[in-house]
C-alpha cells in the first residue's frame, strides 16, 4: 500500500471492505461508490496538479478535480500555504474573522448582485438558506425546481434531482414528507411554456424559482439563448424571487460564473445567488449572496434564521480566498483552453469509434450524452438526458481508468478540467480515448 494507506487493511480492496463495515454502503456521498459503472472505488490518498493517487499506489490523471472545486488543480501551493498559516493561527473561534469579510468582498467583487454574502459550510446549506430566505421574503410557500437539476440533498429539492439521485435513478427520496414534496413544483428543464403554466395556475403562492445557472447535474444541458433571462422576468411579474445556484458553475466557468457569461452582457441578475465548490478552495465554504433589501432579513439583521458553528471557518475561507486571488484571467484561459481540446479530442475519438453522441458544453463545462437522439438534435432536458444510451459510459470509463485517467464515474455528471492540466496530462487523456472509445462502441 502506498504511503497514507492504513497499513493493516492495504490497498483499494480491502479499504473497500473495511469502509463498508463501517460507512453505509462504503463512502460518505452515494456517487463515490461506483454504483453505476461497478468495481471497486479508487481510495485515493494525495494528489497534485492534475493527477490524483490512490491506496494501491497507481496515479491517474484526474477529471473530477474534487467535483469542481479544484480549478487550480491539486494542492496548490498558494492554498496550502494559506491554509498552513491560518491553521497556525487557530482552527476555529466561533467569532466574526478578518478573513470573512474578505471572502465575501472578493465574492462581491466578482458578482455585482451579491451586494451581501452570507458564509456557510455545503452548497446544501446555501440552496436551503435561499429557499427559506424566499419564503421569509415572499410570505408564500411554493419553489419551482426544474427536472434534473440538483441543489444538493434539501428535502424540498430532492424531487427529480441530477447528479446521485439520477445516477441511482430514483424519483426523489424517502424519508421527504408528502407534505414537504408538495409544496415543490418541479417543471421540464428549458421549458418556459411549462414555468409559464405553473405561475399561471399557482403565481400568487410561488416563492422562488430555483435553477442551476447551466445544469451539469444531468450531464451538461445548457440554457436555451434567453432562458434565465426569462424566468428572471417571469419571477419578476408573479412577485417571485429567481434563486440561481452557481454551486457548481460560480467561479469556474469564469471570473464572475455563469451570471459573468450571461446576465452581465444581457443587463439582468438573480435575486439571490449560491455559490460552493470553487469558493472553498477544497475546504467546507458555500454562500448565499444577493441584494442588500433581501439579504438583510437573514438573522441577525432580519427574521429568516440562519447559523453555523463552523460557518466563516477562518482556515476555510483562507482556502476560498487564496483560490478566488490565484484564479485569475490566466487560469480562466486555461480552463477554457483545456476544456475545448479535451472535448473536441473526445468527440472525435467517439466519433472514429462509431458511437453515435454529443459533446454538450456549458463553458468549460462538459460532459458526453450518448445515442442517435442526442448526436442529432442534442440534449435540453431530463427526459432526453435518461433517454441516451447510458450503458455505453461504464465500459468507457472502466477502459479510461484502466489507462490511467479518473472520469466521473457516471454519465450524469460534467466532466472537470483544472487550469494544471498541462498538455502533458491531456496527452495521457488523449492517448487513452482509441481503447475506451471502442470499449464503449463493443458495449
Ligand atoms: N448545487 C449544485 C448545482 C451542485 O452541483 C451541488 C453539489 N454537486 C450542490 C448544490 C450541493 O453542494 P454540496 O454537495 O456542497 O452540499
Amino acid at each position: 500500500a502506498a504511503a497514507g494507506a492504513p497499513a493493516d487493511v492495504g490497498g483499494n480492496d480491502g479499504l473497500f471492505t473495511a469502509a463498508q463495515g463501517v460507512l453505509p454502503g462504503g463512502v460518505n456521498s452515494p456517487v463515490r461508490a461506483y454504483g453505476s459503472v461497478g468495481g471497486t472505488p479508487r481510495f485515493l490518498v494525495s494528489a497534485r496538479g492534475p493527477y490524483v493517487t490512490d491506496a494501491d499506489g497507481r496515479e491517474y490523471v484526474d477529471l473530477v478535480s474534487s467535483w469542481g472545486p479544484a480549478i487550480l488543480g491539486h494542492a496548490h501551493p498558494a492554498v496550502v500555504d494559506a491554509v498552513q498559516q491560518a491553521a497556525a493561527r487557530g482552527l476555529s473561534f466561533g467569532a466574526p474573522t478578518p478573513g470573512e469579510t474578505a471572502l465575501a468582498e472578493e465574492i462581491r467583487r466578482r458578482v455585482l448582485a451579491a451586494e451581501r454574502v452570507r458564509l456557510v459550510s455545503t452548497g446544501t446549506e446555501a440552496t436551503m438558506t435561499a429557499v427559506r430566505l424566499a419564503r421569509g421574503i415572499t410570505g408564500r410557500e411554493l419553489i419551482v425546481k426544474f427536472a434534473g437539476c440538483y441543489h444538493g440533498h434539501v428535502d424540498s429539492l430532492l424531487a427529480q434531482a441530477g447528479s446521485g439521485v439520477a445516477t441511482l435513478a430514483l424519483p426523489g427520496s424517502a424519508g421527504v414528507t408528502a407534505a414537504i414534496a408538495a409544496e415543490t413544483i418541479v417543471v421540464p428543464y428549458n421549458d418556459l411554456a411549462a414555468v409559464e403554466a405553473a405561475f399561471a395556475e399557482r403565481g400568487d403562492r410561488i416563492a422562488a424559482v430555483i435553477t442551476e445557472a447551466a445544469p451539469a447535474n444531468m450531464g451538461v444541458v445548457p440554457p436555451l439563448p434567453g432562458f434565465n433571462a426569462a424566468l428572471s422576468r417571469i419571477a419578476r411579474e408573479h412577485g417571485a424571487l429567481l434563486i440561481q445556484d452557481e454551486v457548481l458553475t460560480g467561479f469556474r466557468v469564469g471570473p464572475g460564473g455563469w451570471w459573468g457569461l450571461e446576465g452581465r452582457l444581457e443587463g439582468w441578475a438573480p435575486d439571490l445567488l449560491t455559490f460552493g465548490k470553487v469558493v472553498g478552495g477544497g475546504l467546507p465554504v458555500a454562500a448565499i449572496a444577493g441584494r442588500a433589501e433581501l439579504m438583510d432579513h437573514l438573522a441577525p439583521s432580519g427574521p429568516v434564521y440562519q447559523a453555523g458553528t463552523l460557518s466563516g471557518n477562518p482556515v476555510a475561507t483562507a482556502a476560498g480566498l487564496a483560490t478566488l486571488q490565484a484564479a485569475d484571467a490566466g487560469v480562466y484561459a486555461r480552463l477554457d483552453a483545456a476544456a475545448t481540446a479535451l472535448s473536441s479530442q473526445v468527440s472525435a475519438a467517439f466519433t472514429a469509434a462509431g458511437v453515435a453522441h454529443r459533446v454538450q458544453h456549458a463553458g468549460n463545462l462538459f460532459s458526453v450524452m450518448f445515442g442517435e437522439a442526442a448526436a442529432a438534435d442534442g440534449v435540453r432536458d431530463y427526459a432526453g438526458a435518461q433517454a441516451q444510451d447510458t450503458f455505453r459510459y461504464a465500459p468507457f470509463f472502466h477502459a479510461m481508468l484502466d489507462q490511467g485517467v479518473s472520469l466521473p464515474p457516471s454519465v450524469f455528471e460534467a466532466w472537470f478540467v483544472s487550469a494544471a492540466h498541462d498538455d502533458a496530462a491531456l496527452d495521457r487523456i488523449v492517448a487513452a480515448l482509441p481503447a475506451a472509445t471502442r470499449a464503449a462502441a463493443a458495449a
